[in-house]
């Protein structure tokens, strides 16, 4: 954590538990509490769509917040404060009913929101406004992904010499595939100069890219893990953006994300039928036999169960474990127990497998909070083939429980997964190269026979997993080294010595 507190702003468009699609929203979440803990000043802005239930706990502004826009229009929005659970931090939910008040947060029935690079180039504007309005300046502005790439090209230009212009700006990239691809009539809706539509800014395949945006802008980079980091920067998994990632390589940090183990602790957890702790697994049993009833499954408490909690997508490789059930169920005697929504076509097979393998395959077409809970806890094995993972949560929610991951080795999920091996029985999961049903296979087989035939072994892998500690404190502290350092970079490229350290900054660091 850096020394002086200091004033940090996210800007984001998600922020969990409220208005959550993905990790994303957790990350937003955990370094709003992590931070204001540890006494900085940390303002979270984020837009308050129309699902978000307002309670005697928010606060509004008696002002209207005006918004500058491009061609010299003025919108205006309202500002609400909300306490963040219960941390000194705040959520500042930014209303404007025209873009957010509605259900989803990027995509409607019909895909994306045709609006999009309005109402996050509106987002990003009515952050700096914000700024200048309370005349609070912060040290660090944190953004989060493509929806919050503006910010940083707001500072370098249009506020370039105004105060809010000295914060530094961390631009976190949590999923690089979702870019914010516009035409470059969004530049004058934001009020962005055209001249700005370069390669070497936010120009890319003749289109407004966000992301670039951010990319190029922003002091420092992070992403969710040192691996993900690498990959980024290959054309594999660079997404086109992988030369700029190897232009910036030098202030690309990756930082694992934690998880909030207030929420996610078997010992505490209300979400589940009965407790359990690394040296006394039995309430882990009795999860199993309620999770085995929910699922409609044989409750068979020595058969082990293989779970999957996931939006149904692509990356996650989901189709590659539905591909190979019929194969599992032939040669294996495993129950399996998937949790998921998306895209259809798999939901179906999903829905048919568990049809067609009673009391052994069940599957729950849907998101559902609580559920998620059950699926960890009375779980052995959890399996997580992605074809890509920034940093995945879910391989940790089960460490956490003691169900013992089955990853593929891609982005977070090698960095926090270790691997298990044989006799020594040192690791804490299960990992695979090669993105295909047949590795998983293999790789759910040798699980299969730890469990059975090594039960001692599965017993000390577990104990290995719950006793990690996956808390947010080790990575809230390398953030905090990242703040300091891009607030010293930021200052020292705007011409302000600062010396060896923050509080001979010549301006006011903290308040
Ligand atoms: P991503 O952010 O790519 O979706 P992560 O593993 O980082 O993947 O985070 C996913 C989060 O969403 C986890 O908290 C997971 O439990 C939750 N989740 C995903 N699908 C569901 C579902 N169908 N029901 C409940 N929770 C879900």
């Amino acid at each position: 954590m850096p020394a002086k507190p200091l004033k940090i702003l996210q800007v984001a468009p998600e922020i969990a538990p409220y208005a959550k699609v993905g990790g994303l929203a957790d990350v937003v979440g955990a370094l709003t509490r992590e931070f204001s803990e540890a006494g900085h000043d940390v303002r979270s802005m984020v837009p308050r769509y129309g699902f978000l239930q307002q309670d005697d706990t928010w606060e509004a502004r008696d002002e209207p917040l005006a918004v500058h826009l491009g061609g010299g229009k003025t919108e205006f929005a309202r500002v609400w404060r909300m306490p963040y659970r219960d941390s000194p931090g705040g959520v500042y939910w930014l209303e404007y009913d025209r873009y957010f008040h509605r259900h989803e947060i990027y995509t409607g029935p019909w895909g994306s929101h045709a609006d999009n690079h309005e109402r996050f180039a509106f987002l990003s504007r009515a952050a700096i406004d914000y700024c200048h309005q309370e005349q609070w300046y912060p040290d660090v502005i944190h953004c989060h992904d493509w929806t919050t790439g503006f910010v940083p090209v707001y500072l370098n230009s249009t506020e370039f010499g105004t105060p809010v212009a000295h914060a530094a700006t961390v631009f976190t990239i949590h999923n690089l595939q979702h870019q914010g691809l516009f035409g470059r009539e969004t530049l004058d809706f934001a009020g962005l100069p055209q001249s700005l539509f370069r390669p070497d800014c936010l120009e890319s395949v003749g289109l407004v890219n966000m992301m670039k945006a951010g990319l190029y802008n922003s002091t420092k980079l992070t992403t969710v893990s040192q691996t993900y980091a690498h990959e980024i920067q290959q054309p594999e998994l660079g997404c086109g953006l992988n030369h700029v990632l190897k232009f910036r390589a030098a202030d690309l940090i990756g930082v694992v994300n934690g998880i909030d183990v207030k929420e996610w602790n078997p010992a505490t957890d209300k979400l589940i039928p009965a407790t359990f702790t690394a040296d006394d697994l039995s309430g882990k049993a009795v999860c199993k036999a309620e999770l085995q009833k929910a699922f409609g499954l044989e409750e068979a408490p020595g058969v082990p169960i293989f779970s999957a909690v996931a939006r149904l997508f692509d990356q996650k490789g989901l189709d590659l474990l539905a591909g190979i059930v019929p194969w599992l169920m032939d040669s294996m005697n495993i129950q399996i127990v998937l949790l998921g929504a998306g895209d259809p076509g798999l939901e179906n097979a999903f829905r048919d497998l568990a049809a067609k393998y009673p009391g052994r395959v069940g599957a729950f077409i849907g998101y559902n909070h609580k559920l998620s809970h059950l699926v960890e806890a009375g779980s052995d094995c959890f399996v997580m083939p992605s074809r890509f993972e920034p940093c995945g949560l879910n391989q940790m929610y089960s460490m956490a429980y003691g169900t013992l991951p089955i990853v593929r080795s891609t982005g977070g999920l090698v960095d926090t997964v270790e691997q298990y091996v044989e006799k020594r029985g040192t690791g804490t999961g299960f990992r695979f190269e090669h993105a295909t049903g047949e590795a998983l296979y293999y790789t759910m087989g040798w699980a299969c026979s730890t469990y059975y035939d090594r039960p001692d072994e599965f017993r000390k892998l577990q104990h290995n997993a719950m006793t990690r500690d996956l808390s947010w404190k080790a990575s809230a502290a390398v953030y905090g080294d990242v703040y300091r350092w891009a607030v010293e970079a930021r200052l020292r490229g705007l011409g302000i010595q600062t010396g060896q350290s923050l509080s001979r900054a010549p301006f006011k660091v903290a308040g």
